[in-house]
């Protein structure tokens, strides 16, 4: 149900910072925040310390442009100073909860500090109807998930237990599912015989913008692919859910996600960037991953032998996130300009970010006597679709008590067995120069169904 108060523990940290005030400004604007707001961390802040925060950062997202809305925001936050590991934090944040019974506890803290937090709030009598909110990442491997699924469940249901994948609060990424069921055209082509392959990028042009002690505990794998590119997966690759409700598409993303292989050291190709190992917070003989590629088979009916080629990484080319699913050639090669030659045939693309659209690319016959032709894309474009704050509608969606658009227990799990294999054996980095495409070696992973297609210029 609705919750009565937001406990934002990570209030004076860099997501609050860049994303949660924003979200809660936001919300504020649609009428949609009236709660108390309770930040708790360590630093001994002054209330207007906090105020002073929320405005810088306001003003640094989206600015400030309707005074009412971040005046009824300010007037709704409090503050709590204290460490996680101290008693007294979680009997003062009790004492400024006041009446609130169900309120949302948002865990935009260190991951190595959610169990430590849990019992506190266990130990304090504050689960009760209380609702949890979890940042990613979600554990580090497939025993830290469920260490963290077992802390979680044993202060709250599953059903009060908000895991946050941000990918699922962005609408080019719900049209994914959208797209697939609201039209039959699909279905008929959307398997092993008229599918070829699937290639996933989600790319940043940016490195590690100072979070190097961060992302030396992460890499690019447990950072967006176990996650983030899984979760597209899924959605791409899922039976139809067999009823409306989200309950229907939770269960045919986990069967997905059970049904991948586990990968081994060969399905992967990691990289990293020149430069990444002068980075403040970066060990001098770093062998993290700041690229990954790697080659994954969903062994179904319907995916058998398909192979998905998942990469991501930072200082890329581009900043941006793309499917392409390529379909199969023509069984007869009739004229000269042969598909095959060129690498792309018959696909659909879907462009997830910065903008969205779903284009699909066919051959069609140049003028003239030749029968040579060009691709050419048919187009679809939404432009609202890229434009969506992802946490303001979680943030919402959560207070609402409405767990739709979160994970589920079975599904991180399955999605941390299929990755937990290469999260120790696998090979080196190879290096790659800031503003490519990432090693080359990665194209030896591909190389049996064509090359990387780099992301449309748009
Ligand atoms: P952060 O900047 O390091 O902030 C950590 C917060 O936790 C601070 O508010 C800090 O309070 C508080 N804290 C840490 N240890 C504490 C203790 N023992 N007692 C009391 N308070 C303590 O972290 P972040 O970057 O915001 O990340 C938070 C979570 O969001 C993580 O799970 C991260 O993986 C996830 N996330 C972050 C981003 C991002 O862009 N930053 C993106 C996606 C997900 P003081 O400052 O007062 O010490």
């Amino acid at each position: 149900g609705q919750s009565d108060a937001l406990v934002l523990f990570g209030v004076t940290g860099d997501l609050a910072y860049k994303k949660i005030f924003p979200a809660l400004y936001a919300l504020a604007k649609r009428g949609s925040l009236d709660l108390p707001v309770i930040g708790v961390a360590a630093s001994s802040w002054r209330l207007e310390q906090l105020h002073q925060r929320a405005i810088d950062s306001i003003q640094q997202s989206s600015g400030i442009d309707d005074q009412r809305a971040l005046d009824h925001l300010l007037a709704r936050l409090d503050y709590v100073s204290g460490d996680y590991n101290d008693r007294n934090t979680f009997k003062a944040l009790k004492k400024a909860l006041g009446e609130a019974r169900c309120p949302t506890h948002y865990l935009a803290i260190p991951p190595a500090l959610f169990g430590t937090v849990i019992q506190g709030l266990n130990a304090t009598g504050l689960t009760g109807r209380a609702h949890i909110m979890v940042e990613k990442p979600f554990g580090r491997d497939l025993a830290s998930a469920r260490e963290l699924n077992r802390i979680a469940a044993s202060a709250f249901p599953e059903t009060s237990i908000f895991r946050i994948d941000h990918f699922l609060g962005k609408e080019a990424i719900m049209n994914i599912l959208y797209f697939r069921f609201a039209n039959a055209f699909l279905e008929p082509i959307w398997n092993r015989n008229c599918i070829a392959s699937v290639q996933i990028t989600l790319a940043e042009n940016f490195g590690v913008e100072g979070r190097g002690g961060f992302y030396e505990a992460t890499g690019c794998l447990r950072d967006v692919i176990q996650n983030h590119l899984f979760q597209i997966v899924a959605l791409l690759a899922m039976e139809p859910p067999a009823y409306r409700g989200y309950e229907a598409v939770h269960d045919e993303g986990s069967k997905v996600f059970r049904a991948m292989r586990p990968l081994g050291p060969d399905d992967v190709v990691r990289g990293q960037y020149a430069g990444y190992r002068d980075e403040p917070g970066v060990a001098k003989h770093s062998d993290v991953e700041t690229y990954c590629a790697l080659r994954l088979f969903i062994d179904s009916w319907r995916w058998g032998g398909v192979p998905w080629y998942l990469r991501s990484g930072k200082c890329l080319a581009e900043t941006v996130t793309e499917v392409l699913v390529q379909l199969k050639p023509p069984p007869q090669r009739l004229f000269s300009d042969s598909v095959a030659a060129d690498c792309v045939g018959n696909y659909i693309r879907f462009r997830l970010s910065p903008n969205s659209a779903i284009a699909l690319a066919a051959r069609v016959k140049r003028a003239g006597k030749e029968f040579v032709g060009d691709q050419r894309e048919l187009y679809l474009c939404e432009e609202w679709l890229g434009k969506e704050a992802p946490y303001e509608r979680l943030l919402g969606d959560a207070l609402r008590g409405d767990s739709a658009l979160f994970t589920h227990k079975d599904a991180v799990e399955a999605a941390w067995a299929v990755v937990d294999p290469v999260l120790v054996m696998h090979q080196p980095v190879h290096r790659y120069e800031p503003g490519s495409w990432g090693p080359k070696e990665a194209d030896a992973l591909i190389v049996e169904n064509g090359c990387w297609l780099d992301p449309a210029r748009e």
